[in-house]
């Protein structure tokens, strides 16, 4: 399967995979999995908001068991985030059918759309129409950097842009999804462990501070005549990272604009974007209040101005406590050691689909801790030991 795999959408300069929604790196993935699924003798579909699944047993039935993951990358994204969790899912089910497993109730195997959102811009498309957490008044408002509209995309993708939207129905039909996925950090690498099982994902959000100050000369201004925006916001970044480590959360100023972004001027407004993420909400607030009071105080000291405006935010996502404590059972069963449960900063869609059904994710380590680029890795051994929890895990949902 990875051989297969490898060289769709790599770029050759950087090494890292360009597969964004609906471009034709895409639809060689997506073309993979529907052989992948047939060459196993599963019924394929793409539901209205294409996402593809593949059905060992009727679907219709209810009470289904589904793993899977997606197979689109951020630019320049690594091999193993998302592919790996499809992967594993086609490889569990052989492994599965290598044992004889009983199927008592439906198996599916997915691929959820768009879920990075390199494209138009927002994470988890497919996963959030499919769970009404995106309109499709929204959906069809994105547009990538071209002015191409995810409509547009679609059609030319050969999937009707009309027919998204809600779909209740189809998750309605699952009882449990777990989603293995590579480790986006050093946690199991820290613990010594090839496979962990995910407590929670972290709240997290977007703040924009805006630093006005006043526009002029480089050269004739004197330092103490300056009302510099720029100063405040190098004081506020080196505060968040100091709040972010005091609480063992992380915040990260990953973008800047400057007007009038003269090598000559002194600025007259620096606008920062602040992304910061804690195990809790108390915590979370706790920093970003922290962010914010040192940010004005250094603002006041250097006579500038400062809006802060919160732009997005996600709560935390608590997976299903009885489906967490059974996959945790279940890999410690044969080992009798205690299987690290571990809480993520990073969206999934099986993050998106906690709300309406019962979720859960297992990760593989990944020795670098990198993610997003052509730097993240897992080895064999541990890419094997993932498909043998997940089929361990499946087995036991799989029977009744
Ligand atoms: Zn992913």
């Amino acid at each position: 399967m990875w051989r297969e795999l490898a060289p769709i959408g790599r770029h050759c300069g950087s090494g890292g995979y360009r597969r964004f929604a609906w471009t034709g790196a895409d639809a060689e993935c997506r073309a993979w999995f529907e052989r992948q699924a047939v060459a196993r003798g599963l019924a394929y579909e793409v539901d209205r908001n294409g996402n593809q699944w593949a059905w060992l047993g009727d679907p219709a039935r209810g009470d289904a068991v589904v793993a899977g993951s997606h197979l689109d990358s951020v630019p320049d994204g690594g091999a193993f985030d998302g592919p790996l969790g499809v992967v594993s899912a086609f490889a569990a089910l052989d492994e599965l059918r290598g044992r004889g497993a009983r199927f008592d109730r439906p198996f599916g195997i997915v691929n959820f759309g768009d879920e990075e959102g390199a494209r138009f811009g927002l994470a988890c498309v497919g996963s959030r129409l499919a769970a009404g957490q995106l309109t499709v008044a929204a959906a069809h408002a994105l547009t990538d950097a071209d002015g191409v509209t995810l409509p547009q995309a679609m059609a030319a993708a050969g999937h009707d842009p009309d027919a998204i939207g809600a779909d209740r129905e189809r998750l309605d039909r699952i009882g449990a999804f777990v989603e293995l996925h590579v480790e986006q950090g050093r946690a199991l690498d820290l613990s010594g462990d090839p496979v962990g099982v995910a407590s929670a994902i972290w709240p997290h959000g977007r703040w924009r501070f805006d630093f006005r100050g006043e526009a002029n000369h480089a050269g004739t201004t004197r330092l103490v005549d300056r009302r510099d925006p720029m100063l405040s916001y190098a004081e506020t970044v080196l505060a968040a990272r100091r709040e972010a480590r005091l609480a063992g959360a992380v915040a990260t100023f990953g973008k800047i604009a400057v007007e009038p972004n003269g090598v000559n001027a002194v600025p007259s407004l620096v606008r920062g974007w602040l992304d910061s993420r804690a195990e809790d909400q108390a915590t979370l607030d706790t920093v970003v209040d922290g962010i914010e009071k040192a940010a004005r105080e250094y603002a006041d000291a250097h006579g500038v101005d400062l809006d802060v405006v919160r732009e997005s935010f996600t709560p935390v996502v608590e997976f299903d406590d009885a489906l967490r404590d059974e996959l945790a059972r279940v890999l410690g069963r044969d080992t009798g050691l205690k299987v690290p449960v571990l809480g993520t900063g990073a969206g999934h869609d099986a993050g998106i689909l906690s709300a309406a059904l019962p979720t859960a994710m297992l990760f593989v380590r990944n020795p670098t801790g990198v993610s997003h680029s052509p730097a993240e890795s897992a080895t064999e051994d541990d890419c094997v030991a993932g498909v043998r929890a997940l089929a361990d895990v499946l087995e036991g949902l799989a029977r009744k």
